[in-house]
């Protein structure tokens, strides 16, 4: 086989015999005969010349011309020269010949690294080294350079340096499929450039891995289509979410009808959510949630609504106080004096009623104002109704808006049948026309 024969010889080898066969030569040398050497390329002989040297040199020069044109060091020779020593009367030189003919039958060969993807051989590089850079620039397509320096260093302890628990970023990149490089010897021109063998993987080529393709690298047809590896990226990325405040109104009995209070603020919570990222060549192919931490729980708010009616109580609206009538006289300067309240009169009915929900705290006769009614409508509000007829309720009494004080008159200081009304606020006096518009 050709292909065991190659490995046989290297180029150091042969000049080592060649040394040697010229000293035994030299040592029985016949002064009336030539010596001449019978030239053999893998036991063929193509021909005779005087001298060895002439044939080292020829492929000294063969073996250094293709690692020029190659650019590879330490070319092999692929065939198996060897010599026998002859004396010859004739010395019959046939030198051109036999350098002929050895530039026909002499090949080399140069020590290479297979790139093998899944059993198939994808190039040929120089060195395992290649290798690596192949795979490199692979991943730098998706991923930059420190990225995956940083994930190969290492700690002290010779361990893979680990994210923190709640950092972004790249976990691993690797390749779908691995490449595996494999030593081999091919003719220099099938040697790939790194470039090439990343173009080749990309494209999914695959080359025939035989001696008569020559500088190959053809695509075969109809299998031409995925790359023959991807590069696989798996990420963990790092999200803050708000979990929302929930808001509990609880009902109590302490707190008056239509009044609230906050028992406890609430405030929204965050939480983390960790998700693996894989990505090949790029595009996202799966997610997958790792875990949900909740970094803050929230707080709930709780509000307090009241439940409790008081009676005694006033709505905060005014009813009139009397049966239809009019507004006679408004707060303000009269007659040298301030008039406190409003004067209403003109009824037919003559009935006066409370204008809230409150309590009777003045039911009696005073100068002035005549039968007079005061009641605390417990929100602040105090209304007053002077120069009644007649007083109907007693101090201490609850009454509703509308329920009915008295009668209409005009005892005490009074010209005439009219309701003289105020309303104070906190101890002060208040217009009740304007709660009448
Ligand atoms: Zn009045």
């Amino acid at each position: 086989m050709k292909k065991d024969r190659r490995a046989v010889l290297s180029k150091a080898a042969f000049t080592g015999v060649l040394v040697l066969s010229l000293t035994v030569g030299t040592a029985y040398a016949d002064k009336n005969l030539n010596t001449v050497y019978q030239v053999y390329v893998d036991d063929e002989s193509i021909g005779t010349v005087e001298k060895k040297e002439d044939i080292q040199a020829f492929i000294e020069d063969r073996v250094h011309r293709a690692e020029i044109t190659y650019s590879e060091e330490d070319l092999k020779l692929n065939e198996d020269i060897t010599f026998t020593r002859e004396k010859n009367l004739s010395s019959e030189s046939n030198k051109a010949k036999v350098l002929d003919q050895l530039e026909e039958s002499i090949s080399v060969s140069a020590e290479s690294v297979q790139v093998n993807i899944d059993d198939q051989t994808v190039a040929h590089l120089s060195d395992h080294e290649e290798i690596e850079d192949v795979k490199k620039r692979l991943k730098e397509k998706y991923v930059e350079e420190n990225i995956l320096t940083q994930l190969e260093s290492k700690d002290s302890k010779g361990k893979p340096i680990e994210k923190e628990e709640g950092e972004s970023g790249i976990l691993s990149v690797e390749l779908s499929h691995e490449i595996k490089g494999e030593s081999s010897e091919v003719h220099p021109s099938q040697i790939s450039s790194v470039s090439q063998a990343v173009q080749e993987v990309k494209n999914g080529v695959v080359v025939e891995n035989s001696d008569e393709s020559q500088g190959g690298n053809k695509p075969i047809e109809g299998e031409v289509s995925e790359p023959l590896t991807e590069v696989v990226v798996k990420e963990k990325d790092v999200q803050e979410q708000t979990i929302e405040s929930s808001r509990k109104i609880v009902e109590t009995n302490d707190l008056l009808k239509g009044e609230t209070e906050t028992k406890q603020e609430g405030s929204d919570g965050r939480k983390e959510i960790h998700t693996l990222i894989t990505k090949k060549n790029g595009s996202v192919e799966t997610r997958e949630t790792l875990k949900e931490e909740v970094v803050e729980e929230p707080v709930e708010e709780v509000i307090l609504k009241g439940t409790k009616i008081i009676p005694s109580r006033g709505t905060g609206t005014f009813a009139w106080p009397a049966v239809e009538g009019t507004i006679t006289s408004h707060v303000g300067e009269r007659w040298g004096r301030y008039h406190k309240g409003i004067d209403i009169a003109g009824v037919d009915d003559r009935t006066i009623k409370a204008a809230d929900n409150g309590e009777v705290v003045t039911a009696e006769y005073q100068s002035g104002f005549g039968n007079k009614v005061v009641i605390d409508h417990n929100n602040g509000y105090e209304t007053i109704y002077a120069h009644l007829d007649s007083i109907d309720v007693e101090v201490g009494e609850t009454v509703r808006k509308g329920n009915k004080l008295g009668v209409m008159g005009t005892t005490g200081n009074s010209t005439g049948v009219h309701l003289h009304f105020e309303i104070h606020k906190d101890g002060k006096l208040e217009d009740p026309a304007s709660f009448f518009k």
